[in-house]
Parts: structure tokens; C-alpha cells; sequence
């Protein structure tokens, strides 16, 4: 499905019907007969997701070895991975016991399937590199705001163990500053820059809006547009994490960064 670029299962069962593309399966894949797409997720549901992580560590090394993974270096040798969550499946009927479920307003029932994904990304360059994903799976009495959490961390293990000394910097939005999991990317040695939104962290703005001269401008300027960056170091992230003045400790740095683009561009705030 990948190689042939085809977009969906039910566009994969009109492909397995046609004469000419059976003859293609045939000749380059050695494919005689196409399953369906029942057999085919009936044979992929049995596999655990983790046997794919031997797959993606091996492209990962040939891209490390045929010196790609260098172009998308960011900053200081370290890489940027975006990481966030993804819904791949929802029905009102079909289901598995590994399903997540949602009640509606209505009192009906969907189910769904959600994971974390987690990308090397670069500016400048197009393509980006996939590292394995991780399955957000319901356990017994949890929320699922524990479910993404828990599978988070999962991840961020995983990724720890598969590569062990890629240098990286974890990139996520505003549903990622929490202090939770704040401690899983430090406990895994990993440098961060996570989104924050005033309606989330109320104390972190108001220390923010309070901090007067503490805070820093810088002015960047180029062709298509100019960055108005205010910062402001060594805030708490919320009330609870305060500490006493007289206690050293590593603590949360707030950035306010703002884009202002040419006339007409519109206008992007992003604060982190
Ligand atoms: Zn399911």
C-alpha cells in the first residue's frame, strides 16, 4: 500500500480487482493473490506494535549512516522531534478490546484508536523521519487523559532505548506542559520547548505579566518577516512547583515569542 502509494483499504479493494494491477503485485512483489482488507487487518491484529520497532530502527541506521540524519541537526548536535497524539481509526459499531470509547451527548457509544507520534523534524529540510509509534491503550479505572500521558512516557522510554545517544530536543503543544510529564523528558535526558496557552496556565502568565524588568526583547528582522521575542527565565510552571527563594533548583524558563508577517500574511502569536 505504502510503495504503491494507494490511499485507503476500500481504495486497495477496487486495486486487487483490476487485471492490469494484479499483473504489477505480480511481477514486482511476487503477490499472486491480494488479501482483503478483512484478512489483512485480521492478520495485523495479532502483531504487537512493538515488533515494528526493530523495522523503523533499521531505516533510522541506514539514514544515519548514509549521513542524512546530519542535515536535520538543529541545534547544539541535537535533533528536533515533534511529538503528538493522532486518532487512525473511529466507528459507532466496529470495536476491539483494546478500544478507547467515548460516550456521546446522545448516550450512544464510539470507539476509537489513538497513538503517539514522534517525527525528526527540520526547518529547512522537507521530509521528515518517523520514529516508532506508540499505541494510547485504555488500562482498568484509568482517564483518558492518563492513557495519553501514560503513553507518552511509554514512548519517550522507548525512543531512549532504541536510540541511546541521539541528542534530542522534544517539541509538543500546549496539552504536553504539565508537570507530570515534564519529569518523564527529564528523567530520560531530554531537552524540551512546549507550548503553553493563558487559559491552561494562569499563574505562569500572571508571573509572566508581573515580571517587569526581568523581561528580555529581541528584535529579528529578515525579507518576509519580523519577530518580536519577549522572554522571561526562571518562572514556575504553576503554584505548586514554587520553591523558596534560598532553594537552588533547576526551574521552567517562559518564553513569549510573536510573528508579525507582511500585510495581508495575517498575524500568528506563539508562546512558549
Ligand atoms: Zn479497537
Amino acid at each position: 500500500m505504502f510503495t504503491l502509494k494507494i490511499p485507503s483499504m476500500l481504495a486497495l479493494d477496487s486495486y486487487r480487482s483490476s487485471t492490469i494491477h494484479a499483473k504489477i503485485m505480480s511481477s514486482l512483489f511476487g503477490i499472486q493473490k491480494m488479501p482483503s482488507d478483512t484478512s489483512m487487518r485480521e492478520i495485523l491484529d495479532e502483531v504487537d506494535p512493538d515488533e515494528l520497532r526493530v523495522g523503523y530502527k533499521d531505516v533510522f541506521h541506514e539514514l544515519q549512516r548514509g549521513k542524512t540524519l546530519e542535515q536535520c541537526t538543529f541545534r547544539d548536535r541535537r535533533y528536533l522531534l515533534a511529538l503528538d497524539g493522532t486518532e487512525y481509526f473511529s466507528s459507532p459499531k466496529v470495536h476491539c478490546p483494546s478500544c478507547m470509547e467515548k460516550k456521546q451527548k446522545d448516550g450512544t457509544v464510539s470507539y476509537y484508536h489513538q497513538m503517539v507520534a514522534g517525527v525528526l523534524i527540520h526547518p529547512d529540510v522537507k521530509s521528515v523521519i518517523p520514529l516508532c509509534p506508540e499505541p494510547i491503550i485504555k488500562q482498568d479505572g484509568e482517564s483518558k487523559n492518563d492513557c495519553e500521558r501514560n503513553a507518552s512516557a511509554r514512548i519517550l522510554k522507548k525512543i531512549k532505548e532504541d536510540h541511546p545517544r541521539l541528542k534530542l530536543i522534544i517539541t509538543e503543544d500546549g496539552l504536553s506542559s504539565n508537570a507530570p510529564h515534564i519529569r518523564d523528558l527529564k528523567s530520560q535526558g531530554m531537552s524540551f520547548i512546549l507550548g503553553a496557552k493563558p487559559g491552561d496556565h494562569k499563574f505562569l502568565f500572571e508571573e509572566f505579566s508581573l515580571a517587569g524588568s526581568r523581561t528580555n526583547e529581541v528584535v529579528i528582522r529578515d525579507e518576509k518577516s519580523v519577530q518580536y521575542l519577549r522572554f522571561v527565565n526562571g518562572l514556575q510552571l504553576n503554584e505548586s512547583l514554587r520553591v523558596p527563594q534560598n532553594r537552588k533548583r533547576h526551574v521552567p524558563q517562559g518564553f513569549e515569542i510573536i510573528n508579525l508577517c507582511p500585510p495581508g500574511k495575517g498575524m500568528a502569536e506563539n508562546i512558549f
